[in-house]
């Protein structure tokens, strides 16, 4: 495949309300977009939104990372995802920014061959049930969204904790009273909890038919994790301690974990996405497949690679419902209450960009 052309635009995102987690608050998504142009005509996009708290990234490091890696693109004869997860690893390049030319690169490739991407990857599925974020509020707020979403046809919800052993124990309890049986509750302490209060507290929630408990304590804390997970009635999954396929297999030797969260934004893209399900499979730990501050952009690769793979069981591909705005127009991720599907056309099936929402910062290669 060659690349003729590359852009490389940003673009800031509200949130519906400030999006709080243990390790801080969200208003805004800033986020780095790729559009690169086949030798064709053919046009592919993708999108990588940085993360300070996981990845250690910076906006500005993620956008010259992306400008860096469409230059070399554009000067090369034949590119393909393998060779662009090389030059991401070796060159040290920020993660998100090598995921947004992946998300590209493939969504040409599915273009190339005329299949939806998720077909072309392995097509084990064609829909799944994603859940949905609650961030931390007061126990009664959460009470409150928690049965507004289960109203709007959400069937899993995530909460947020990690702030107060007490009170997330208490924001536990007000959902589940809120929300009755039926509806599946995961949550996530975002490493807000020491090893002795993290198994204090799952030993209380699991009570409250909790489905599973993410990142309970620090990320580089893999004993402390696989205590939690020895005394844990509840299975216990891997986000901030997972970043890579070394990752997973230290975890494993720890046999600290139950599941690992993907997140496309950790795992440099799609390519290097399927690289941490197949060490996970091989070790017997299964996938949820999570997110960033992606818009519907970021998320319809997410689904795409949930659709692929039969390692990813747990879905929470539901940035874009947090956000107030967004940069797809048409085609894309689509989402019937709490159903994700994408259409049955080439690449990721996105139909139009919404360009204006853009700003440019850098065009590489022949000017279309
Ligand atoms: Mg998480």
């Amino acid at each position: 495949m060659k690349v003729s052309s590359a852009y490389v635009y940003t673009v800031e995102l509200r949130f519906h309300e400030p999006f709080r987690i243990a390790l801080g608050t969200s208003v805004v998504s800033r986020n780095v977009v790729v559009r690169l142009v086949s030798e064709e005509g053919l046009e592919g996009w993708g999108e990588g939104s940085p993360s300070r708290r996981i990845l250690g990234e910076t906006f500005e490091g993620a956008v010259g990372d992306a400008c860096r890696l469409a230059s070399e693109l554009v000067s090369m004869d034949e590119v393909d995802a393998e060779q662009l997860y090389s030059i991401g690893m070796e060159g040290g390049y920020s993660p998100s920014a090598v995921a947004a030319v992946d998300m590209a690169l493939l969504d040409l490739k599915g273009r190339l061959a005329g299949l939806p991407l998720y077909r072309l990857l392995g097509g084990y599925r064609g829909r799944l049930e994603t859940d949905v974020t609650i961030g931390i509020m007061e126990p009664e707020e959460m009470a409150e969204r928690a049965a507004k979403y289960v109203e709007a046809g959400f069937r899993i919800l995530k909460l947020k904790l990690g702030e107060d052993p007490e009170r997330d124990i208490e924001r536990v309890r007000l959902v589940r009273d809120a929300v009755g049986e039926g509806v599946k509750i995961r949550v996530d302490a975002n490493q807000g909890w020491t090893v002795e209060q993290a198994i204090r507290v799952i030993d209380r929630i699991a009570s409250y038919d909790v489905e599973l408990v993410e990142q309970p304590v620090r990320w580089d804390d893999l004993a402390g994790l696989a205590r939690v997970r020895k005394e844990s009635p509840v299975p216990i999954a891997a986000d901030e301690s997972a970043k890579t396929p070394s990752d997973v297999v230290k975890l494993a030797d720890h046999e600290a974990v139950d599941i690992v969260n993907i997140k496309l934004m950790k795992s440099r893209g799609i390519w290097g996405a399927l690289k941490v399900a197949a060490v996970c499979e091989a070790h017997g730990i299964e996938n949820m497949i999570g997110c960033m501050g992606e818009s519907r952009l970021g998320i319809t690769a997410g689904v795409h690679a949930a659709l692929a793979l039969r390692n990813i069981v747990y879905y929470d591909l539901d940035s874009d419902i947090l956000l107030a705005e967004d940069i797809v127009e048409e085609g894309g991720a689509r989402l019937e209450g709490c159903v994700r599907s994408v259409p049955e056309e080439p690449g990721l099936g996105i139909r139009r960009i919404n360009v204006g929402m853009l700003r440019e910062v850098a065009a590489y290669g022949e000017k279309r």
